[in-house]
């Protein structure tokens, strides 16, 4: 008998029977619609960016588990039932990671953006690197603006034609803008997708 990967509880729990023959998550009923799925498109100034989840309490919960507690199974919740949608509208998008992502790579010892990601199957090109002294957890959102001057774009890297920005939750966008202003100089067509936004971006 199949669980969920989030309570543990029975996966067809509360199901009819229609729905037991279609049911296709790894979250049961109850954890899935205590999420705020959302979907939205909106510019941070002129990026254009897709997002799912609304970045509240169960969104956060859900997502703290799965990078902090090195919940690897937790990884197909994401955008498993958005793959064949996402996959037809990015197809030819390489995928490049967000550098602020990579902060505790080595300490969880997996790397919880591409488990999620890879599951597109499209093309993957690491662009860019933070110099290794530069830390924004502890910064405030005027100091964590200050990120675009730690950024930078990898030497002798040969950038594809259209980029696909990642990443797991987007707040206050320094980060992202800065890789996504480094391109846009070189005239690289570039779009972003985050799973979850906060709710500064929400539209009402
Ligand atoms: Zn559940």
């Amino acid at each position: 008998m199949k669980r969920c990967l989030k309570c543990d509880d029975f996966l067809y729990h509360n199901l009819n029977l229609f729905e037991y023959l279609v049911y296709d998550d790894c979250l049961c009923k109850k954890c899935r619609s205590s999420l705020v799925f959302k979907p939205q498109n909106f510019l941070i100034e002129d990026l254009k960016v897709e997002s799912f989840y609304l970045y509240e309490e169960n969104f956060k919960l859900l997502l703290l588990s799965y990078k902090e507690l090195y919940d690897e199974a937790l990884y197909p919740v994401f955008i498993r039932d958005k793959l064949l949608y996402l996959k037809l509208k990015y197809f030819n998008y390489t995928i490049s990671y967000v550098p602020s992502s990579f902060d505790n790579f080595k300490r969880r010892g997996f790397n919880h953006l591409e488990m999620i990601f890879k599951e597109l199957k499209l093309e993957k090109i690491d662009l860019f690197y933070k110099d290794g002294n530069y830390n924004q957890n502890n910064l405030n959102f005027k100091d964590r603006a200050k990120i675009k001057n730690h950024i930078f774009l990898k030497e002798n890297i040969k950038i594809p034609k259209k980029v696909l920005l990642v990443d797991d939750v987007v707040t206050s966008s320094a980060t992202i803008m800065a890789c996504y202003k480094i391109l846009k100089l070189k005239n690289i067509k570039t779009k972003a997708l985050i799973i979850s936004y906060n709710s500064f971006w929400q539209k009402v």
